[in-house]
């Protein structure tokens, strides 16, 4: 038998779901062809909460990309490796104007402004191949992993079509490297970057990842200390600013919560020391982020009391 509460979680879930289904605003990521296939009515909505209950509704078992959804949990590593004086040198945790995946750096630092937006997680991703050498993609696919609760594996397709037209990701990589951000070559930091865009992943997946992080950094399921305490406050503070690119201001005031999104449709919250949020829905508002997903989320957090600023 269920908790009641737990019966409630299922129906404002379902409901949402329901709800918003036929919401066909937005478009589906095109800029490589694995991507532009997705079908783009897909939707799943998953919330795990930090007992380690997980309730679902819709497309949740359906793997997508995690693309930049990985960005907070390699940002967690190289905190956990290296320390937060080491990180904060090579980038920064102040939002940016400018689009994603700009060619800018903190012209003031010579190091990206924060790592949710490309050259900040790549420059992370340079910082773990400093750090790990051929060590640093498996080392963040098994914390990624641990962090979900299963082995999530390459989509390979996705990968190569990445590595194929990453262009402005290897500038920007060149760039850091040339800033000295980090000493690994340029290619081999980009290499990393594409590989953990490039893991597949599920709703159901997101929601866990979220509940390690809202859980400080264990895995309310397996157990698993995946992330250190510290890692984990830093991550979720650069996630509030930073991780809905222009959205993130609006995003606070509406929904009130850390959380990142990617452009294969995938959504992640967090609301500290509850629960984790995970959405799929490939459709992209003109911000990049998926629509349903934040329209979910603004109704999850409108009927559960999630805003940080709640005051009750
Ligand atoms: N692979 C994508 C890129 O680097 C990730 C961007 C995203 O999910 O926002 O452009």
């Amino acid at each position: 038998d269920r908790h009641p509460a737990q019966t409630q979680l299922q129906q404002i879930l379902a409901q949402t779901h329901a709800r918003l289904a036929s919401v066909q605003d937005g478009a589906v990521a095109n800029y490589i062809p694995a991507l532009a296939v997705v079908p783009p009515d897909l939707f799943g909505l998953a919330v795990a909460t930090n007992e380690g209950k997980v309730e679902e509704v819709g497309d949740t078992a359906h793997p997508f990309t995690i693309q930049s959804v990985s960005k907070p949990y390699g940002y967690a590593l190289a905190l956990d490796l290296l320390g937060q004086a080491a990180v904060r040198r090579a980038v920064g945790v102040q939002p940016m104007a400018e689009a994603f995946n700009a060619l800018v750096l903190d012209p003031a630092r010579s190091r990206p402004f924060n790592p949710m937006v490309n050259a900040g997680a790549i420059a992370v991703a340079g910082l773990l191949g400093d750090a790990l050498g051929a060590q640093a993609f498996p080392t963040l696919q098994d914390r990624l992993s641990r962090a979900a609760g299963r082995p999530l594996t390459l989509d390979q397709a996705v990968y190569h079509s990445e590595a194929a037209t990453g262009h402005r990701n290897r500038a920007l990589a060149h760039l850091l490297h040339g800033a000295g951000v980090f000493g690994v070559a340029a290619e081999e930091a980009v290499d990393i970057y594409f590989r953990q865009c490039s893991l597949s992943v599920t709703a159901r997946d997101l929601a866990l990842m979220g509940a390690t992080l809202a859980n400080v950094g264990t895995n309310p399921v397996t157990g698993a200390e995946v992330f250190g305490v510290e890692a984990v406050r830093d991550t979720l503070s650069v996630m509030f600013t930073c991780g809905l690119y222009d959205g993130a201001g609006d995003w606070a005031c509406r929904v009130g919560v850390p959380a990142k999104s990617g452009v294969g449709g995938g959504l992640l919250a967090v609301v500290n020391r509850q629960l984790g949020i995970g959405v799929f829905s490939p459709r992209l508002d003109a911000a990049g982020n998926p629509l349903r997903g934040l329209l979910a989320c603004e109704a999850l957090a409108e009927e559960l009391g999630l805003h940080l600023f709640e005051p009750s």
